[in-house]
C-alpha cells in the first residue's frame, strides 16, 4: 500500500502492531513455561490475558477505520521472539534463565511502547479521539508490564542469578581450583 498520507502510515503501523501482538500471544506461553520464579511465570501469564485485550482494542480501532487488521507481518517482533527462543534453548541456571527472559521480555515491551506511542500520537493528530484513548490504555499497560519486569529483576531475579554464579565459584574453590576473580564485588560486573 502506498503511504501517501499520515493516515496511510497510521493504518500501516496499526497493522504492524496487530501482527506484533498476535506473535507475542503465541510466544508468551512458552516464556511462562521457561520461567522458574513463580512471580515471573505469573507476570507472563497475566500479560497473555492483557495481550488478548490489546488485540481486541486494535480490532475496535480497525472497525472505526473500516479497515482490516490483517496483511502485515511485524518482522521486528519476529526477530525479538526468535532471539528469545534461542535464549530459551541455552543450558542456563534457572535464575540466570529468568534474568534472560526478563531481558527478552523488556525488549518486546520497549518495542511495543515505541509503537503504541507513535500510533497514539497519530490518532490524536488525525482526530480519532476514541482510538487515541484505546491506544493510550494499551500504552499504559505496556509501560506497567515493563515496570513490573524491572521490579522483579531488581528485587529478586537478578540477585538470585548473581548468587547462582557465586555458588558455582564457591564449589570451584572447594574443588581446590584457583579462586576466580570476583568481578561483581569489585564493581566491574553487572551491578550498577
Ligand atoms: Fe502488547
Ligand atoms: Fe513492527
Ligand atoms: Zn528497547
Ligand atoms: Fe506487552
Amino acid at each position: 500500500m502506498p503511504l501517501s498520507s499520515l493516515h496511510d502510515l497510521y493504518v500501516d503501523e496499526l497493522k504492524d502492531l496487530y501482527s506484533a501482538e498476535n506473535q507475542l500471544l503465541k510466544a508468551l506461553p512458552r516464556m511462562a513455561k521457561a520461567a522458574s520464579h513463580p512471580d515471573l511465570q505469573a507476570a507472563f501469564e497475566e500479560h497473555l490475558e492483557v495481550t488478548r485485550g490489546q488485540m481486541e482494542r486494535l480490532e475496535k480501532v480497525f472497525e472505526e477505520l473500516e479497515e482490516k487488521p490483517k496483511g502485515k507481518k511485524c518482522v521486528a517482533m519476529e526477530g525479538l521472539i526468535q532471539e528469545g527462543k534461542e535464549m530459551m534453548e541455552e543450558d542456563a541456571e534457572p535464575a540466570v534463565m529468568d534474568a534472560a527472559l526478563i531481558c527478552a521480555a523488556q525488549k518486546v515491551e520497549h518495542y511495543e511502547i515505541a509503537s503504541y506511542g507513535c500510533v497514539r500520537t497519530f490518532a490524536r493528530l488525525l482526530g480519532y479521539t476514541n482510538a487515541e484513548q484505546l491506544l493510550q490504555e494499551t500504552l499504559d499497560e505496556e509501560a506497567d508490564a515493563d515496570k513490573r519486569l524491572s521490579e522483579l529483576a531488581e528485587t529478586a531475579i537478578n540477585i538470585e542469578a548473581e548468587n547462582e554464579g557465586e555458588e558455582e565459584e564457591e564449589e570451584d574453590e572447594e574443588e581446590g581450583e584457583e579462586e576466580a576473580p570476583s568481578r561483581s564485588r569489585n564493581g566491574v560486573g553487572s551491578r550498577r
